[in-house]
């Protein structure tokens, strides 16, 4: 390779600070215990820090815009004037930005959703026929002159005008979005316009749906759009990541723009067509270092990259870059002191990703030393004894198809389990948690710093789990949970307990807002080290007559909540989890527990951005479920949770787990999703959730009495289960008591008329 230095582009960079500032500088102005202006400074200093950070590792281009006090498709909703029309017309203020973001007593917020496969959370533009659209291009200006007042030239970033329209839903399903084109353009056209006046001499345009099956028509659009950006005449760098851009790779290539960019993490084959796509006049962008995990770049695969571009369109036109913005990933991995060393030199987060960007920009011979290092971790990554378990893999090898099937199918297993554990009809049961209390909380926190006996915090789970069981029986309900009062959180908890898992200090990534996650790292094989749940499960039998449901995460959500080795297949770790629950299953079997639940509630988020690879992911996904599940006898109920209700397109795979009983989100979806279950004609056991445990809201009898009758016109009366559409974590005892009641009441009643029904 030449030893010309490459442009190096970082496209965005985490908002919170290393120490989470931002999060608390929010939560304190939230709360009324800092000013406006005290935000405002933290903002800004870390804004300064983040932008004098890149400088110093040599980035070319420095972006801005990037931060947000809350969230960027927001900040870009503001910028064009598009906010709902709901909140008001007219200049946004800080309070009521934050209530567009925030519930409130006065308004609920915006809806959020994920972005697309991240686990970051977007405000949901809200298109109406009456938007009037006008620029507000104070703040992409106030943060570019920012910049410029220390000295840093910074590329502001806007998220694209057709992403934008197609992450929004209308407020009238019959409503055209992209009937607001025009107007929406004009707007952006004046924003760029303010941001030429300002000194901006390029801008990055995000259009990551470019990377998306996009319906039929939308290339016109792409068009028309560009067109009216490129008029302004401030050079466009078109960014797309998180997948390939397959039949829509010669519409980005024919746009007005002055470089694209491609994400060749998630999709390097791309980079041959892109090469004879690739305009006289267009740069392009190799987005080499993943912006969505936290492992060392392997540079001789990037160096391969690089040379293929370098040699077709010569040094000048080849820029560097990570996958996507660095976003979703944590600031610094040099603050982590309680990692493995070997461990931790595998490790790249944010910071040390532009200095990867550096040594592989300046070509292996400046960079020597940064090279050696590289190629040393990866060696040690592959290699590493402490990562690899030879008896995982030779019994994921030894695996038979016999063990990813339950003995007898449903209909037959189902007479014994209802022999085994002689439930009513329409059976009442929870989700798992029960409230988490301050007192649960505060004694947790104190055994782990050390100020509570290991037996001392025992007997302090036995007796809450003791309470929540009395609290179950006094409500009337069938089959019982121990309440999870154990438990942070229902990845760690596990991850805690298995080998293969390291947990960071401060390894946190944007959620939402102010919320903050801190994902495990599966580093190396996952192996169980023993019984993790069977001592809270087998308890709590031992203290009641009636069944105890045992409590397990389920595989494809350990992987999905997790940083996850980017050498070894997805699947294959997967299936590593799957194979340690059934060991886990099988020992709660051999303790005593008739019904166990392994909840998957990230089974959908896990599905890839393009459909055409929905097949692959749901096949191995649903074998990893039934590897964890299927080592039981009959007469032991397998049940699953799932929490959102978008599950239309994905039913036959739900089928196929082959669960005994799945509990779900409803209450909110009035019933859609039953209607589907019916028509797919589903075959095991359906709990629709009947109390919506996201709100305060105490649903009354009659309520849940009319959902259980429409379900039972739906399903078959000895198919549906009754119970709450997620975990009681986060509720209230006075609240849980009374819902509870209420829900074993309208299961009383709806049973009371169930021959008549079971007639019809
Ligand atoms: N068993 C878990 C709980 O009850 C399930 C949580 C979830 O679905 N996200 O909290
Ligand atoms: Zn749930």
């Amino acid at each position: 390779m030449s030893n010309t230095e490459l442009q190096i582009s970082a496209l965005g960079f985490p908002r919170m600070g290393a120490q989470r500032e931002l999060k608390f500088a929010l939560e304190g102005f939230w709360r009324g215990d800092r000013s406006e202006d005290d935000l405002a400074a933290t903002a800004a200093t870390l804004r300064a820090r983040h932008w004098q950070l890149q400088q110093a590792a040599g980035i070319t281009h420095i972006p801005s815009n990037d931060f947000s006090l809350y969230d960027h498709v927001l900040d870009m909703l503001v910028a064009l004037g598009a906010t709902p029309e709901r909140f008001g017309a007219g200049a946004v203020s800080l309070a009521s930005y934050f209530s567009m973001a925030r519930n409130s007593q006065e308004q609920t917020a915006m809806e959020m959703t994920k972005w697309f496969d991240t686990n970051y959370h977007y405000l949901v533009p809200e298109w109406s026929a009456g938007l009037s659209f006008k620029a507000d291009p104070g703040k992409a200006v106030r943060e570019f002159k920012e910049a410029a007042a220390l000295g840093i030239r910074t590329r502001p970033v806007l998220i694209g005008p057709c992403t934008l329209l197609l992450l929004g839903k209308p407020a009238d399903p019959a409503f055209d979005v992209w009937s607001l084109l025009p107007k929406l353009l004009s707007a952006y056209v004046e924003l760029l316009a303010a941001l030429k006046a300002a000194g901006a001499e390029s801008v990055q345009i995000d259009e990551p749906c470019l990377s998306t099956d996009l319906p039929l028509g939308i290339a016109a659009h792409y068009a028309d759009a560009f067109a009216h950006l490129a008029a302004v005449g401030l050079p466009l760098h078109l960014t797309t990541y998180f997948a390939a851009l397959e039949e829509n790779l010669p519409l980005a290539f024919s746009l007005p723009v002055a470089s694209m960019h491609l994400d060749l993490v998630r999709a390097p084959e791309q980079l041959v067509t892109a090469l004879a796509l690739v305009g006289p006049r267009q740069a392009l962008s190799l987005g080499l270092v993943d912006g969505r995990n936290i492992w060392v770049n392997d540079f001789e695969r990037s160096r391969a990259l690089i040379e293929a571009a370098v040699s077709t369109l010569g040094a000048e036109r080849v820029v560097l870059a990570p996958s996507c913005s660095l976003l979703h990933v944590p600031v610094d991995a040099r603050g982590e002191s309680r990692l493995q060393p070997v461990v931790q030199s595998w490790l790249a987060f944010a910071v040390q990703k532009l200095d990867e960007l550096r040594a592989l920009a300046s070509g292996a011979d400046q960079a020597a030393a940064e090279h050696a290092i590289n190629r040393a971790a990866i060696a040690s990554r592959a290699g590493a004894e402490s990562s690899r378990n030879e008896t995982v893999r030779a019994a994921l090898g030894a695996l038979a198809a016999k063990d990813f099937k339950r003995a007898t199918p449903y209909a037959v297993r189902i007479k014994q389990q209802n022999a085994a554990l002689g439930l009513p009809l329409l059976p009442t049961t929870t989700i798992g948690s029960f409230p988490q209390t301050a007192e649960v909380r505060k004694q947790r926190a104190a055994w782990r710093s050390g100020n509570l006996s290991q037996a001392d915090y025992d007997l302090f789970l036995e007796q809450e789990t003791v309470r929540c069981l009395r609290e179950q029986e006094e409500a009337g309900l069938d089959l019982l949970v121990h309440g999870e009062f154990e438990r942070n959180d229902m990845v760690e908890y596990f991850g805690e307990q298995l080998e293969g898992f390291a947990f960071t200090q401060n390894g946190w990534v944007q959620s939402y807002g102010s919320r903050c996650v801190k994902p495990p790292v599966i580093y190396g094989d996952v192996r169980r080290r023993g019984p993790m749940t069977v001592r809270w499960s087998g308890f709590a039998q031992s203290q009641t007559t009636r069944p105890v449901k045992g409590m397990l995460t389920g595989p494809v959500t350990i992987l999905q909540w997790s940083f996850v080795r980017d050498d070894i297949a997805r699947s294959e770790v997967t299936h590593q989890i799957a194979l340690a629950l059934r060991d886990e299953v099988r020992d709660l079997e051999a303790a005593g527990i008739r019904a166990i639940q392994l909840d998957e509630p990230a089974l959908r988020e896990g599905l890839p951005l393009r459909s055409s690879g929905w097949e692959s992911y749901l096949d191995w996904a649903v074998q990893a479920f039934r590897l964890a599940t299927s080592a039981v006898r009959d007469e032991t109920q397998i049940h699953t949770h799932m929490c959102y209700c978008e599950f239309e397109s994905i039913l036959p795979s739900i089928a196929a787990l082959d669960a005994d009983v799945i509990s779900m989100e409803s209450a909110r979806s009035k019933g859609e999703l039953l209607h589907a279950f019916g028509n797919a004609s589903y075959p095991n056991g359906i709990g629709p959730g009947v109390w919506d445990i996201h709100s305060p809201r105490v649903p009354p009898e009659a309520e849940m009495e009319q959902q259980l009758r429409i379900a039972a016109e739906v399903l078959t009366p000895d198919q549906l289960w009754v119970n709450p559409d997620c975990g009681l974590k986060t509720r209230g005892w006075p609240e849980v008591r009374t819902a509870l009641r209420n829900m074993t009441e309208a299961a009383r009643s709806v049973r009371a008329t169930l021959p008549a029904l079971a007639a019809q």
